[in-house]
This record gives C-alpha cells, structure tokens and sequence, in this order.
C-alpha cells in the first residue's frame, strides 16, 4: 500500500517526468492535392506533432522551434496504394524462366521474407505508403513484413496482408499426388480448404497468424468455390474484422463472387459489362492488375487490349476502382515501386481522366485496405503520410513518376530525391513488440 508521502512522491516524479513539448514539424507546400475532390491549392501549411498531422491550412501560424520542410516548390499529395501486390515473391528470367511455381521451389520463406523488406522500401520509395499484400509469400513472409514496419525496425509501406490464400485442394495451381501428400513441397502457398470446416479452419489459421485481409482462389479449379462457401468465408473473415478478396480468371466464378457479396475482386480477365454493373451496385472494388504492355513479357498485345477496354469500361460503369499492380517479378532495370507504377500506362490507355486514375491510386485505395480512418488522406489527427512531386499529378498522373519526397508517419523516408531511411531503422522493437 502507498503511504501519502510515497503518492506525493509519484505524483512528483510524474510531473518531473513529463516530456517536453513534442517537436513540431512543419510542411511548407507549394501546392496541396486533395484527390478527393480533385482540387489543388497554393501556398499550404501542414503542421504535424507526433507522427500525426495536427493541422492544414494556408496561414497556419509556424511554432517556434519547428522541424521546417521547405516543399514550396513542390506538389504535396497523400501516399500511394497498391492494392494488391506479392512482396515476397520476386519471379525472374533466370532461374526460373519467369514461372513464379519455380519461384517456391527455388527461394526460402526467410530469403523471401528479406526480398520483401527491400521490395517494401522499394515501394515506399516510389510513395507507395500502402500496400495490399495478396498471398503467395511462402509461409508468412508477409505478416513477418508486416510486424517488423510495425514494430520499428524496418521502414516499409503500411501492410495490410493476407497470410496465405485459401483455395481447394491445390489452390492456384497442379500438385503432383507427391508434392500434395505431406505438403512439404512448394505448399506453403496454398491453404486446402475444399469443405465447410476446412474453410473456417483456414480463415482462423490465417487470423491466428497475423493477416488482415482474407484471400481466396474463387475459380482456380473448374469446381471452385459455390456461393454458399464463399459467403462462409465472408462470415468466418467477418468475426476477425476482415474483407474477403476473391481472385477470379472465369466469368463464371466472378459472377459466383459478386453473388456472394466479396469485398474485392483480383484480376480483370473475366469482367465485362454486365459484371461490372453488377460489382458497381454492389459496391465492390476492382483490383484489375491491368499489366501495362511495357512490362515486356509480362502481358501480350491482345491481353493488354483487353484490359484497356475492361477498365474504360469499369470506369464508365462507376465500379469502385483500386490501382492494383500484381507487380511481383523482376524488371530489369526497375525497382519494385517503379515496376509498379508503370501501371498508370494502361490507365492512361484507357482514357480515364488524371484525378480519377489518382482517386484510384489513394482515396479508393484507402477505403479498400480500410485504413482511411487512421492513414490516407491529409487531414488532422491521421498519420502523417505524404509525398512530393514537382509537376501537378491532376494534369499529368506522369508526375508521380518522379517522387521527390516522401514522409511516413511523420518521419521523412525521401527529401529531393534521394531516401534518408536511417531514421526507421533500430536495434530492437520501439514501437512494441506485441505487435503482432
Ligand atoms: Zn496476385
């Protein structure tokens, strides 16, 4: 029990102990994007204290003692998403002739858990600030990603990741009887759920291992999943807080999809305009991953045609679009984030107007991750995540080509155009290790 004396005592040592006031940060912006309403304004100031933006405006009065980034000359935007992408998978020409199957035979879960912090600096340094990771990332190397940005060793965009996807027996490809049997050969990939209580199973596996997001293979074998199982994930991923991302690649099983109310649909080959008017009454978003032809080898002309019509198409039905990528191989020449954001070509092709492509690119890929209430949008009392260009991305999305600076929870990653990540970097879990 506490004597009187001793209460004093700690009520004296509390106010010795508190901190002095939290250095200011100052962003100084030529020109402030909301995309949004698609609307740009001079001369703003955001004020920032604690990784956390306190205050916007034109006339903000600047705090003595302020931490002042001079971005006057500069076009100030909310990060970018990618909706969906693998960071720990990196399939290349050699050795594996660009089949991501050889990709989990070839590379560890460790090994790729590595490849994914340096591809989520990658993507951070090109202003991807959010990532929707999709599955194949061996065992968990994308809850590992994840958890070590949380915990502060590492930086890297916000993850939101979906553990391993779930599918029927084989997931997104053709086991021999061999490689099945004791799944101890390129399985990690694949969760078998093909009945109701493998289904739950699965998603409360995913759960207790650290995903946010559940992913599942709706169509990847001609029986696939019905809309009956499909609303089954959605419930069981639903007791966790979680939405259900269905890849899809037959019309038929984008139709079960949409039927079964999933929150997002990967991949835009089977979508066409009925589809679509049904994805925009229902609300669901499009993750296309729209390859652009300049990935050479990644797409083919009559594919890449395709999508450029499918997405004018979603675009003029109102579908809730995300700027999803499925960028998870090697370009020569490329890093991560560049790879990534080669994709605006496609939406360019396809004639969506700059502020939509950009809508897609952050407000809708906010929404989509669900991390608008405490990440995004330049607003006080969300996480200080901003990016730099010089051009005006409202008339040229090019402009996000060139991402001059970047700041991550109020930290600066990239200041004219070169990364200055030693701040993110520590010798052991500052932010908790119950992160988890
Ligand atoms: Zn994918």
């Amino acid at each position: 029990m506490l004597t009187r004396t001793r209460l004093i005592g700690v009520a004296l040592a509390t106010l010795v102990a508190l901190p002095a006031a939290a250095q200011v940060t100052a962003v100084r912006a030529g020109r402030l994007v909301d995309p949004e309403a698609g609307t740009i304004q001079a001369n703003q100031i955001i004020l920032i204290e604690n990784g956390r933006i306190t205050a916007v405006g034109p006339s903000l009065p600047i705090p003595a003692g302020a931490d002042v980034v001079d971005l006057s000359s500069q076009t100030v935007l909310p990060g970018l998403v990618d909706a969906h992408n693998h960071l720990a998978l990196t399939y290349k020409e050699e050795p594996e002739s660009n089949v991501y199957y050889f990709t989990y035979v070839m590379d560890s879960t460790p090994l790729r858990a590595i490849q994914a912090a340096s591809n989520g600096i990658q993507m951070l340094a090109s202003g991807f600030t959010v990532v929707r990771d999709m599955g194949n990332n061996g065992n968990y190397a994308d809850t590992a990603l994840r958890v070590a940005i949380e915990q502060g060793w590492i930086p890297g965009p916000t993850i939101v990741n979906s553990g391993i996807i779930i599918g029927g027996m084989g997931g997104q490809y053709w086991p021999t009887p061999e490689m099945a049997k004791d799944h101890d050969i390129v399985y990690p990939e694949y969760l078998d759920a093909d009945t109701p209580d493998e289904i739950v199973k699965a998603v409360r596996q995913n759960a207790l291992f650290g995903a946010k997001v559940i992913k599942i293979c709706v169509d990847c074998k001609p029986w696939g999943y019905t809309v009956d199982e499909m609303k089954l994930v959605v419930a069981e991923a639903a007791k966790a807080g979680f939405k259900v991302e269905g890849h899809i690649q037959t019309r038929a099983g984008a139709s079960r999809a949409i039927e079964a109310g999933l929150w997002s649909l990967a991949h835009d080959g089977p979508l066409d305009d009925e589809l679509h008017k049904r994805m925009a009454a229902k609300g669901i978003w499009r993750a296309g991953t729209e390859t652009p032809l300049t990935l050479t080898g990644h797409t083919t002309q009559a594919r890449y045609d395709r999508s450029v019509k499918g997405l004018q198409n979603a675009w003029e039905n109102k579908v809730p679009l995300t700027f999803s990528t499925d960028a998870d191989y090697y370009v020569p020449g490329k890093t991560r984030g560049e790879a990534a954001i080669e994709f605006i070509e496609t939406w360019k092709a396809a004639g969506i107007p700059p502020a939509d492509i950009l809508r897609a690119m952050t407000i809708n890929g906010f929404k989509c991750a669900e991390v608008e209430e405490t990440r995004g949008p330049i607003k006080p009392g969300l996480a200080a995540d901003l990016i730099a260009v010089t051009g005006n991305p409202l008339e040229s999305i090019d402009a996000l080509r060139d991402v001059r600076f970047v700041m991550k929870d109020g930290v600066v990653f990239k200041r004219d155009g070169v990364m200055t990540p030693a701040a993110f970097f520590h010798g052991g879990p500052v932010n908790g290790w119950r992160i988890r």
